[in-house]
């Protein structure tokens, strides 16, 4: 029976083992995939104690991401471009480790937006520079695309990102998102406005953006921000944050359960029903 978690500090608010649980049960596998809290400097010793609790790998909440990526032996290229993990696994004996949010949000993208071919999209634009917006960036670049541009609210963080990434790559002032985002195929928002609780709201036109921009938001709860409720009012096509959210647990199911699992809509369906009663 093979074994996985989800570490973090705290870790009880993780839909993961929800996400998990569901395909354990689909694909009648006699796994599991549990909570375990794991305190902040005892995430080296519990990583590489995996192979003795009997756990295939483990997913990585915060604030564990940075500390397991710099555990792992072998760096995946997701994780390299964001200096953060969040999916573990063994390979070959040797404790891997990869990011998966980048390929999580362009599944889902392509998924709910068939229309958009990321690789033909000359220009991104991306609000945020923070771990979030790195593995965007990433992705993007991965499929081809000709330039990115960073809009953050503090420049020097999207400056080092720009830095890190090269010269498709190109920093803004946060307030230069609207002005040099009319040519974006798509605008993506990976800054933690909008979210309930926290961030405060994104306030932002969306006339400048051109009517085939599409309008993707990383924020899931509310799963319908005040940014996509204004994009579908423009008539623009939307992606949400939830989906990313269930598209990025992919790979770690596949590497420690041996199937590659689907992201259906009952999963979906069963995820917005716990969110709604959050
Ligand atoms: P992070 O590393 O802490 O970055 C936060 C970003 O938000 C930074 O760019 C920060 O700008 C910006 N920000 C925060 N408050 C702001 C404000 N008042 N005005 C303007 N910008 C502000 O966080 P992260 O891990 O990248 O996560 C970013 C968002 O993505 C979060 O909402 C998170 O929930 C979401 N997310 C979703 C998924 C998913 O599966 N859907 C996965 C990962 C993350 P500064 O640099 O100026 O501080």
């Amino acid at each position: 029976m093979s074994k996985a978690c989800i570490i973090g500090w705290p870790v009880a608010h993780s839909r993961s083992p929800l996400i998990h649980g569901y395909w354990l049960r689909r694909y009648a596998i006699s796994g599991s995939y549990g909570r375990q809290p794991v305190r902040p400097g005892e995430v080296a010793q519990f990583l590489t104690s995996m192979p003795a609790q009997g756990l295939a790998g483990c997913n990585v909440t915060l604030p564990h991401k940075q500390a397991a990526f710099a555990v792992a032996a072998r760096k995946h290229p997701g994780a390299r471009a964001v200096g953060a993990a969040n999916t573990l696994w063994y390979e070959d004996g040797v404790l891997a480790c990869d990011n998966t949010d980048g390929v999580g949000f362009m599944s889902h993208l392509a998924a709910s937006a068939p229309g958009f071919k990321a690789q033909d999209c000359a220009v991104v634009s991306i609000l945020g520079a923070g771990g979030a917006a790195r593995a965007i960036v990433h992705a993007f670049l991965s499929v081809g695309v000709k330039e990115v541009r960073l809009f953050n609210r503090t420049r020097e963080r999207a400056d080092a990102v720009a830095v890190f990434f090269g010269s498709r790559v190109k920093a803004y002032d946060w307030t230069q998102a609207m002005d040099c985002s009319s040519d974006a195929g798509i605008l993506v928002n990976a800054t933690t406005l909008g979210m309930q609780g926290g961030g405060g709201p994104l306030e932002i036109d969306l006339a400048a953006l051109n009517t085939s921009c599409v309008v993707a938001d990383l924020v899931y709860v509310p799963l319908l921000t005040p940014l996509l409720a204004a994009a579908k009012a423009r008539g623009l096509t939307t992606v949400d944050g939830l989906g990313m959210l269930l598209h990025q647990a992919v790979p770690g199911f596949e590497k420690w359960f041996g199937v590659r699992p689907q992201v259906t809509s009952e999963l979906r369906d069963l995820l917005v029903a716990d969110l709604e009663r959050s």
